[in-house]
């Protein structure tokens, strides 16, 4: 392992933090260490593409070995952590998919960039029925429920049973949701409109579930309803001030606001609704008593460490930032927040090894954007508020541009332009994933 004296850096976590964090570091007199326990480098903001067939799984992901190959200071690591020994600075770790790995990695600097996974509001047992698209596995098998649904319709004789297979409910009216209910909106719209012989998928029902009284909430509010608009001229409906109240194999319960109960049949559910801390924030917190909020974030210092451990880093969507006069900020859980961390992170290492010192940690703030279909987005960059179709140019440029991989970055332009142009969607494939539907296995 790396060693002889020279400054060992451990960056665990490949995501857009992490990998911010390296790149800097490439350069630097140090060793660095990259741990994730996928061997990829997963573009979320295009996962919901994945989960709706518009773009296929190596066009969102590139594998981090590839992407740090010239840098002759970094090491790729498999393996998951599965706990520190802040005294001893040593990381233990867990051998994923059988690769042998060490027990433990020693570092003298160590940043740690787990990111977040989705939160079920402790209904741990609607995961199984309503899929989210965080992960590409999970994309893979929304795709597959999405696909199959059609399928299912095509050949189902009863009028009720085959209205459930053609309803889809998107839960959560944030940039993803919004996302996924529009693309399902286009797919049953447009993409499958002359595939099937006896439904017509343009009756499909798409719903999308939110609990509060608009769309986008983290965008104004005339944003949020051009949003809305954009949505229902794509078939989506709505759900405003409504909540979930439960979810089963083949329905989905609301309630909205003012009272009164409605049980929805559906066979296919999307959740997009509420995240949680990596789990290593809450192990961070324990070990250092560094306060959690109720999404699991941890408290790190206005240099982005942790109390009592000026050598470990925390960052990107798994902490908040206590700022100088001891108040404690929640950034949006956002890539450009992660990627800025990252960077500050590597900043303040070499610094320090320099001798210098460094300022805490700001966030600038680069503005929000969500696409809802072919060529209709929302964007608020620095007050100017855009919709229609130059708003979703800049988001498709935007997200050109920080795309890993220059190869995924032409790929996945031909793909979009030759989209827009023929209304297809190449990776239409229902994969294994989705072979077994939650009541199949119930039946079973
Ligand atoms: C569907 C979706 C759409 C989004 N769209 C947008 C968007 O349009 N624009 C935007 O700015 N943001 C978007 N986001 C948010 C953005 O993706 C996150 O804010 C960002 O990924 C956070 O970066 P991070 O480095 O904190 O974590 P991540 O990018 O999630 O990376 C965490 C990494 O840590 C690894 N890891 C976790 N635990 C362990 C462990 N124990 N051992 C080893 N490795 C571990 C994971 O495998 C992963 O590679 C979206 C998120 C989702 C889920």
């Amino acid at each position: 392992m790396p060693g002889d004296g020279v400054h060992r850096v451990v960056v665990v976590g490949g995501g857009f933090g992490g990998l911010q964090a390296v790149e800097k570091l490439r350069r630097a007199p140090v060793e660095v260490t990259l741990v994730d326990r996928r061997n990829f480098h997963l573009f979320q903001p295009l996962s919901y593409q994945v989960a709706t067939g518009a773009l296929s799984p190596g066009e969102i992901a590139y594998p981090l070995r590839a992407i740090f190959k010239r840098a002759a200071n970094v090491r790729v690591m498999m393996a998951e952590v599965a706990g520190f020994d802040l005294g001893a600075r040593e990381l233990q770790l867990r051998s994923v998919a059988g690769v042998p790995v060490p027990a433990t990695l020693p570092y003298d600097s160590l940043i740690v960039a787990g990111g977040s996974q989705y939160s079920y509001f402790g209904h741990e047992e609607w995961r199984e029925y309503a899929a989210e698209v965080k992960s590409l596995e999970s994309a893979l098998l929304v795709r597959g429920r999405i696909l199959a649904a059609f399928e299912a319709a095509e050949f189902e004789p009863d009028p009720e049973r085959r209205a459930a297979w053609l309803t889809f409910v998107v839960v959560g009216g944030g940039p993803t949701g919004v996302e996924m209910a529009g693309q399902i909106g286009e797919l049953a719209r447009d993409t499958l409109k002359r595939d099937f012989r006896a439904i017509d998928s343009r009756t499909g029902r798409i719903l999308l579930v939110e609990a509060t009284d608009r769309l986008l909430t983290t965008f104004p509010p005339k944003l949020s309803s051009r949003a809305k608009r954009s949505l229902e001229r794509l078939g989506v409906t709505p759900m405003l001030n409504t909540t979930v109240t439960d979810i089963e194999a083949d329905a989905v319960t609301v309630e909205a606001a003012g009272g009164g109960s409605q049980r929805i049949p559906t066979r296919t559910i999307i959740w997009a609704a509420g995240v949680t801390a990596s789990r290593m924030a809450a192990t961070l917190g324990e070990l250092t008593g560094a306060e959690l909020d109720r999404a699991g974030r941890i408290a790190v210092e206005p240099d982005l460490t942790l109390p009592g451990h000026p050598e470990v880093f925390a960052l990107g969507d798994m902490v908040r930032v206590r700022q100088t006069d001891g108040s404690v900020v929640t950034l949006p859980g956002v890539a450009p927040a992660a990627m800025q961390q990252g960077r500050y992170a590597a900043k303040v290492i070499e610094a320090r090894l320099g001798g210098r010192s460094t300022g805490p940690f700001h966030y600038r703030d680069k503005g929000n954007l969500a696409t809802i279909g072919r060529g209709s987005a929302v964007a608020d960059i620095k007050g100017l508020k855009l919709s229609g179709f130059l708003a979703w140019m800049t988001w498709l440029l935007i997200h050109l541009w920080y795309l890993v991989g220059f190869q995924n970055r032409i790929v996945v332009f031909v793909r979009w332009s030759f989209s827009f142009f023929t209304h297809g969607r190449g990776a239409r494939l229902i994969t294994a994933q989705a072979m077994e539907r939650p009541s199949d296995h119930h039946a079973a």
